[in-house]
């Protein structure tokens, strides 16, 4: 694949996977690993890029001060997502110290999976894919869809929240169909288990002829 992202020269295709919370997207990258596509979670890249003595945690705690790091030395992210979800400027500032890290560890990850694997298919699980900007990262993007109805009620299950809460939760995020439209592929969710990994199974098939024919 030698278009597209402009960080990796190799076949591999990068399958960019984002959706709404809780529509599906770790059921969904499961299924594709099992078929042999590797996952990078960005959630899990997000958390190793501020651990305690990196330097992205020390800038963090410059700039918000110590109240923001809990007794066990670990940064409260909860405290640290209530501050910035108020106020534009520190939330700016925030994604100006995270992102460039989290951008070397994908690019430095990316680059160890194709020197094992040149033709590798690797999935970037990004939950904020499009409202951060971030399609240039991969060659094709993938939205998980569930209809707003059932993915209130999964999020209320999963996470034991009122439905209150979790319609507040949906509010700060981009409406899932619009999602849905912005992306090549989207698998629905909604069903079975079965009915997902059918999908899954096929856009597969599709993944491995765009990467013989790009
Ligand atoms: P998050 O945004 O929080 O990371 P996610 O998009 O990765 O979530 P999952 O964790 O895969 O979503 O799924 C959310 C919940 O819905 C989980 O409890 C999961 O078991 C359940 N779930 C996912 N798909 C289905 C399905 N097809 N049928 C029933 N339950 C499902």
């Amino acid at each position: 694949m030698s278009s597209g992202p402009n960080t990796v020269k190799t076949n591999a295709l990068l399958l960019g996977v984002t959706g709404g919370i809780a529509s599906g997207k770790t059921t969904v990258a499961n299924f594709f690993e099992d078929l042999g596509a590797v996952i990078i979670d960005f959630d899990i890249l997000a958390r190793q890029v501020v651990e305690p003595g990196t330097p992205c945690f020390g800038e963090i705690v410059e700039f918000f001060g110590q109240k923001i790091v809990d007794r066990d030395g670990h940064l409260d992210r909860k405290m640290l997502s209530g501050i910035v979800f108020e106020d534009e400027r520190k939330r700016k500032k925030l994604e100006g110290l995270l992102h460039p890290r989290i951008f070397d560890i994908f690019i430095s990850r990316t680059n160890e999976i194709t020197k094992k694997d040149p033709d590798a298919i690797i999935q970037a699980v990004i939950p904020l894919l499009f409202e951060v900007g971030l399609k240039h990262l991969v060659h094709k993007t993938l939205v998980v869809y569930v209809p707003r109805e059932r993915q209130l009620e999964r999020l209320i299950k999963r996470d034991r929240i009122t439905r209150d809460h979790a319609v507040n939760i949906l509010k700060a995020q981009l409406p899932i169909d619009e999602k849905a439209g912005m992306a090549d592929f989207v698998i629905n969710n909604e069903n079975s288990l079965d009915e997902t990994r059918r999908q899954v199974e096929e856009l597969w098939e599709k993944l491995k002829q765009i990467q013989a024919n790009p």
